[in-house]
């Protein structure tokens, strides 16, 4: 049997249908307003209407449409393959040994009793998968088999898909060690348990009659901590079982996020009949690497799946060239799956055209892909649109606002004394007699519950059903309530509460200029979440103040200082599509500056503190430790070049949404903020050890209440969390705050778990007495 590899493909697409399907229909099924039935009919409904939409377009022959389509994550999924099950859960699995398709959200998402499986970012991408627990005690067994079933459904409709699954070198990987592993213990130790599971899983697929399987390795692109010799022979071991499966699918081992490096030989070596690699981000292969794929399909990956911008075909045509010239079977596919971008453009109408011009979402990558394929068979039948694409580009660049020579001309001007203020000393004197703050002062992130009046109102006021001043008393009501909230509860340092934000980077990108936004642009952050990214394709500027009549209005109604609450560069960057056309750190500059001009604004307009947040900070960290530093250097000049303008005495915050602190924390630290809060409270503090370890010199707030789950924590707890934080950071340096925003709570814990928060200062305050 001949198994080519189609010619044009995907690597996934996304899965939450064009209008959110399946992101709806799981949650009526959580909320129990639908049935298992109900929710099995939609997905099914999505997965057929993807399958078909990528026949239109032109993914063409057997295996050509990805089968990617995940109730909830692909790890997870994974993990209901193999049966990996925390002990913790007991036994998730009926009589018949299968996991359905209740415990699989139970793993997602905990229950009354049991913490859900950790959740964390999907390499540098914005979304995020669950982390599987692996120890000795993990029995591994074929616990399930969706992607069979998913796969006989589709054929049954007559398009025959490519199952995808995660592959087992990287499943293991992604993996932590469970709770009853003993220290030091390695996932990986697990491969030889593992494999013969995915090699029943095969066996079911050919005999369903799948002529091709994905799996997913993208952990080999990354720098791990497992030493390479150790992965290479992982690898080699995995694909040597796994190909010597007696029946099987032929195997696409696909690699996406970056270059494979170290590992191209390993699968080079290996009987796996395709490898997809990432020449979108990764560089082509050297020619000495590329002669070891003679006799495999080599599937790549020359359109971008992970921002929006049209392809550059003829980039991509002189890329694929090169390839054939090097004698190899080439086919064309994506970077990444397209799961990170949203379904299609042409729904955006409202985009001014040109702008549209330059985007392709999930379905114009298909026929970016179609078009490359069609140039690799015959130059002359593509040679049209990839003129076009040329010509399409090109007009990015003399477009009016994608250059604005004011905003250029600024950047250039800047010298080294824009990005520093005064010594630390010297600002803690001046905050010291501005503010008068108390020792263990308390505070909150920023956000206050979104209540469903607030997001009626502002959905009322986007279609034009409430005039701006009426929403802007509705947006003052609320201020006024959370501010006489926080006094009476007895907060030093008060916040408005956000109301008037939807999200904290679509709300600046909808007020400052190089930004536009979209209606139906939404990209799967986790399970049945969404976010819609903001695009940011010209120069940024800041037309007008943004914040500053909230925070005024909100400073009046107290005698105690009100935060000013920003979104900083680097996390404005990381949640949006950024234009491709210079280097990050030169866009991160163009925000930065708008924000300084914003922080100038709020310091006349008498506001002493502001916050910049930076939740991403670690989120774009580069996968490969040869990046890091060049990225923290740009990202922290970027934070220092929005917030140096500040004045001595005005006290600037940041927050960081994790606690994981010991690669960047030279970096938190060179952000030079007099104030830091980060998360600690599920860690039980152990970031003041790193705090400690590296000397940490000025504020911080370690949160001592864990805002991710509707749990409240008692003041005895609290205070525990604090006491722990004493003995390593010194009192005057701690402030006592929750671990983020309150946006998604609800208010009747919160204001319980608040007022618990400021008793527990106040006790501290109490024991530690006057010698602060
Ligand atoms: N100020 C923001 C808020 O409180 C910060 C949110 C975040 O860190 N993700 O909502
Ligand atoms: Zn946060």
């Amino acid at each position: 049997m001949t198994t080519v590899f189609p010619s044009a493909s995907l690597l996934g697409y996304p899965r939450i249908g064009r209008r959110r399907e399946l992101k709806k229909a799981v949650e009526a099924y959580w909320a129990g307003r639908i049935d298992a039935a109900a929710l099995d009919a939609a997905a099914k409904e999505i997965q057929l209407g993807t399958a078909r939409r990528l026949v239109e377009l032109g993914l063409r022959g057997a295996a050509a449409v990805p089968g990617t389509f995940s109730y909830y994550d692909q790890v997870l999924d994974a993990a209901a393959h193999v049966g990996a099950v925390p002990a913790r859960f007991g036994n998730l699995l009926d009589a018949d040994g299968r996991l359905d398709l209740d415990g699989y959200f139970t793993l997602a998402r905990g229950n009354a009793d049991q913490q859900p499986l950790e959740m964390t970012k999907w390499f540098d991408s914005n979304y995020h998968y669950l982390v599987p627990e692996i120890g000795p005690e993990t029995t591994f067994a074929l616990t399930s088999t969706r992607v069979v079933e998913e796969f006989e459904y589709a054929l049954a409709n007559g398009i025959e898909t490519r199952p995808y699954l995660v592959g087992p070198v990287t499943f293991l990987l992604l993996s932590k060690a469970s709770d009853d592993a003993p220290a030091g213990y390695s996932p990986l130790s697990r491969l030889e348990d593992i494999l013969p599971v995915y090699v029943e899983l095969l066996g079911r697929l050919a005999a369903a009659g799948a002529s091709w399987v994905q799996l997913d390795e993208p952990a080999l692109v990354v720098d791990q901590d497992v030493p390479v010799a150790g992965i290479q022979a992982a690898v080699a071991r995995a694909y040597e079982v796994l190909t010597a499966a007696t029946a099987r699918p032929a195997i696409l081992v696909s690699t996406p996020y970056g270059a494979l490096t170290e590992l191209l030989p390993t699968l080079a070596a290996s009987n796996i009949e395709a490898l997809h690699l990432d020449v979108f981000k990764g560089a082509v292969p050297a020619a000495d690497q590329l002669a070891l794929l003679a006799g495999k399909t080599v599937v790549a990956g020359a359109v971008d799946g992970h921002n929006i911008w049209r392809n550059d075909l003829a980039a991509a045509a002189a890329t694929l060239d090169t390839l054939k010239a090097a004698g190899l079977t080439v086919a064309v596919s994506t970077s990444t799956s397209t799961q990170h971008v949203p379904h299609d453009v042409a729904e955006e109408t409202q985009l001014p055209a040109q702008l549209r011009s330059w985007l392709a979402f999930a379905d114009q990558k298909a026929v970016e892909v179609v078009t490359l394929a069609a140039h690799l068979a015959d130059p002359a039948s593509s040679a049209t649109a990839i003129a076009e694409a040329s010509a399409v580009i090109a007009s990015r660049a003399t477009a009016a606002g994608v250059r604005r020579p004011e905003v250029r001309a600024r950047l250039a001007a800047l010298t080294g004394a824009d990005f520093a203020r005064s010594a630390y000393t010297v600002r803690e004197a001046a905050q010291e007699r501005a503010l008068a703050l108390p020792a263990l002062p308390t505070t909150t992130i920023g956000s206050f519950p979104q209540t469903a009046e607030i997001r009626g109102a502002r959905a009322r006021a986007t279609k034009g059903e409430l005039s701006a001043e009426q929403y802007t008393a509705l947006m003052h009501d609320e201020i006024k309530r959370v501010v006489e909230l926080q006094e009476e509860l007895g907060f030093d340092v008060l916040v408005h509460g956000e109301p008037e934000r939807n999200d904290m980077v679509q709300y600046f990108a909808e007020n400052l200029e190089g930004f536009d936004v979209t209606v139906h642009g939404w990209v799967q952050s986790y399970g049945s979440r969404c976010t819609r990214p903001s695009i940011l394709w010209g120069d940024v500027t800041r037309e007008a103040p943004i914040t500053v009549a909230w925070a005024e209005y909100a400073q009046s109604l107290t005698a105690k200082p009100m935060k000013g609450m920003l979104t900083g560069p680097v996390t404005i960057l990381a949640w949006s599509f950024v234009r491709d056309d210079q280097p990050l750190g030169d866009t991160a500059n163009q925000v930065a500056l708008a924000l300084r001009d914003e922080i100038a604004d709020l310091e006349a307009a008498g506001i002493k503190i502001i916050q910049v947040d930076e939740p991403a900070l670690r989120e774009l960290l580069p996968l490969r430790r040869a990046d890091q530093p060049a990225y923290l250097d740009w990202s922290v000049k970027s934070f220092r070049l929005a917030t140096a303008g500040a004045a001595d005495a005005t006290q600037v915050h940041t927050h960081l949404c994790y606690s994981e602190f010991g690669v960047i924390i030279d970096a938190i630290d060179g952000l030079d903020a007099d104030v830091t809060s980060i998360e600690a409270a599920r860690s039980r503090m152990e970031v003041v050890n790193d705090l400690e370890a590296h000397g940490f010199g000025r504020g911080v707030g370690p949160g001592v209440y864990d805002i991710h789950s509707p749990r409240v924590p008692g003041a005895a707890e609290v205070t525990e969390l604090l006491d722990t934080a004493v003995k390593h950071v010194p009192a005057r340096q701690l402030w006592v705050n929750p671990d983020c925003g309150l946006k998604t709570r609800g208010y009747a814990e919160t204001e319980e778990s608040l007022r618990n928060l400021v008793d527990a200062a106040r006790a501290v305050r109490a024991q530690l007495g006057a010698g602060v």
